[in-house]
Parts: C-alpha cells; sequence; structure tokens
C-alpha cells in the first residue's frame, strides 16, 4: 500500500491546501528525510502570492529545512538512516556554458529544491544524496534550522569579499543581522547597520553583531550619517539586504570611490534604481550580486555553527504545526515583531522562543 503523508500544497495563487499526498518515492541517488523544521521565508510568501515560481505550481513549498534520514538510495555513500541532515536546494545541470565554468548558481536550468519542486512544508522531503549534509551533534536543532538562509548570507560574503580592517555597511534588519554579524566574523570595522524597526536594532545590538546601529526612523539622512562615520569617505562595501530602489540608490550613494556594492537584496523584476554612471566611472564604485548558497557552502556554515563563530538563535521566534502554514505567511507579512518563523510537522500547538 502506498504510504501517505501530510502535506501543504499551493495549488494557485493565494489558495494554500492541507493534503494528504503520498510520500515521495526516491531513486538509487537519492534520499527520504522525514522533515524535523522548515523555516518560512521571503519566497515562500512571494510563491503564495504569484510573485514568484508561478509556472510550477501546484507544488509544496519549503526549503530552509533540516530533517532525519527515514531512507537511503542504493548509491548514497556516507549517509545512513537516522542521520541529521541539511541539503543544498540547488539542482544544476552541470553541461550548460556556465556550469561548465564553474558558475552553477547561473545554470540555465537552475531549479531549487522547495522553490521551483516539492518542498519541506510536509512530512517527507526526497534530495539527491550527494546534495546532503550531516549535521553533527554540536549543532542543536534550532541552530539547524538556520542552515539554509546563512548558505546564501556565507555566499555573499565570499562575494563580497571584504577585508580585514574595511568599513562594511549592512542595509536590512532581517537577515541583514547574519550579513552583519559575518561580516564582524571577517574582521571589517566598523560594521554599521541599517534598520527601520526599533525591535529587531534591539536584538542586533543584544546579538552584538555591529558597532553603530542606525535607525532610519530616527535619522533623517542615512548616507550622511555612514559619511560621518567613515570621516566623509563613504564605506569600504555595502551590502543591500533590503531589496528596494530606494535602499539601492542609498547604497551607491554610501559607498566610497572605488568600494563595493554587494547586492543581495531581491527587487522585483522589471523595477529600476537610479545611479550616476560619473560616479562609477571616475569613482570605479563597483556592483556584485549575490543571492544563494551551493555546494560546500552547506558544509562550511555547518562548521560555523559547530565551532560557535555565529549563533542566529536568538533571531528564532516561533514554531508552527504545519496545519498552521498559511496563517503563519499571512502574519509574517504584516507583524514586524515576528523575525523568523519555522514549521514543525510533528507539533500540533505553537512554540515561542524569544518573545
Ligand atoms: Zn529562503
Ligand atoms: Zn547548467
Amino acid at each position: 500500500m502506498m504510504k501517505m503523508m501530510r502535506a501543504q500544497v499551493i495549488e494557485s495563487v493565494g489558495k494554500m491546501v492541507l493534503k494528504n499526498v503520498p510520500v515521495p518515492e526516491i531513486n538509487d541517488d537519492e534520499v527520504l528525510i522525514k522533515v524535523k523544521m522548515c523555516g518560512i521565508c521571503g519566497t515562500d510568501l512571494k510563491i503564495y502570492s504569484g510573485e514568484y515560481a508561478k509556472e510550477y505550481l501546484p507544488f509544496t513549498s519549503g526549503h530552509e529545512f533540516w530533517g532525519v534520514v527515514e531512507e537511503v538510495g542504493e548509491n548514497a555513500k556516507g549517509l545512513k538512516v537516522g542521520d541529521r541532515v541539511s541539503a543544498d536546494i540547488c539542482i544544476t545541470c552541470g553541461t550548460c556554458y556556465f556550469c561548465r565554468r564553474g558558475e552553477h548558481l547561473l545554470c540555465e536550468h537552475f531549479t531549487q529544491l522547495g522553490i521551483h519542486t516539492n518542498g519541506a512544508f510536509a512530512e517527507y522531503v526526497k534530495a539527491p544524496w550527494k546534495n546532503c549534509y550531516v549535521i553533527p551533534d554540536e549543532v542543536d536543532d534550532y541552530s539547524a534550522a538556520f542552515i539554509e538562509p546563512m548558505t546564501a548570507v556565507l555566499q555573499s560574503s565570499k562575494v563580497m569579499d571584504c577585508k580585514i580592517s574595511t568599513s562594511v555597511v549592512v542595509l536590512g534588519c532581517g537577515l541583514g543581522i547574519l550579513h552583519s554579524a559575518m561580516a564582524k566574523l571577517r574582521g571589517a570595522a566598523p560594521v554599521i547597520i541599517v534598520g527601520d524597526s526599533k525591535k529587531r536594532l534591539d536584538l542586533a545590538k543584544k546579538m552584538d553583531v555591529a558597532d553603530y546601529y542606525i535607525d532610519i526612523t530616527e535619522v533623517q539622512d542615512v548616507v550622511a550619517e555612514v559619511k560621518r562615520i567613515t570621516s566623509g569617505v563613504g564605506a569600504d562595501y555595502v551590502l543591500e539586504a533590503v531589496g528596494t530602489p530606494a535602499t539601492y540608490e542609498q547604497a551607491f550613494k554610501m559607498v566610497r570611490r572605488g568600494g563595493v556594492v554587494e547586492a543581495f537584496g531581491v527587487v522585483g523584476q522589471g523595477k529600476t534604481a537610479a545611479f550616476e554612471p560619473y560616479e562609477f566611472v571616475l569613482g570605479e564604485k563597483k556592483v556584485r550580486g549575490s543571492c544563494a548558497g551551493i555546494g560546500n557552502d552547506w558544509g562550511e556554515v555547518i562548521n560555523l555553527l559547530r565551532y560557535k563563530r555565529m549563533d542566529p538563535k536568538p533571531m528564532f521566534s516561533q514554531v508552527v504545526p504545519l496545519e498552521e502554514l498559511e496563517d503563519a505567511l499571512h502574519e509574517l507579512k504584516t507583524n514586524k515583531e515576528i523575525i523568523k518563523m519555522f514549521v514543525c510537522p510533528d507539533i500540533t500547538e505553537r512554540i515561542y522562543i524569544n518573545k
């Protein structure tokens, strides 16, 4: 008899239904994972509201997960039933122009597990065995839930490549908190984080991720404030983690001559931001972009968590049962007080953390 499981299926734009569906069948190169926790991401909101990956519906989203290996394909090596694992969600072809050059994130046939294919807002999810990374015991269950978003932060940090003792501004106080922590870990000084929520900035302060905390509801001219802190020069690096044309325009202005703007925040396709070409020609300013983690970013993040180089746990707001995912999506959209929510298919009542 076919084994069934509960899964939240986005049937069409704005319509999510909790269904009984067959447990995914794995081939020799895949593993079946029993989902323990899956973070709710802005991308899930965008899929639900039809702003992203609409053409892939209906499917079950959820890409920020970890779980326990339930079944192992014949070819899988180094994995056994009962292992705690997280999976690199990127699926690339390996043979296109970009893949051949090692630029896998640009793969012409790029898909991501839980963004374009069935993901982890379900009791089980399957993944290629080569994409799985074992989570050591030293990494607790809550920290493990941050692995996927942290891989995006790590990749972005590698692309930005800030040097020791350089100034970094992080615009945005969501994932920006982790970007800020990563910049500090790399030896940037000063690190300046800019946000629009007192609660989030207070949390960032508590986590000690920066040297300066700028609240845009109190500081009128953020560009001037960054210039003031950097002795009139501007910042060596500015990382945009908000995703609006206006904040990109600020980033172009506050970066110093010869400095780097790291583009991380996703602005809707077709929207544009203005910059002065003069500043980029005579000022030799640069822009680099990066949006996701891939491959061994997973291994490296797990290593950072294992040795406590970063501790994302204070950002954990609450865990919700699978049944309440749709409500949670609405709450995330409207309630700025919530930093990060996770779904756990095993629970029947919400668990509140770091209230
Ligand atoms: Zn995400
Ligand atoms: Zn490819």
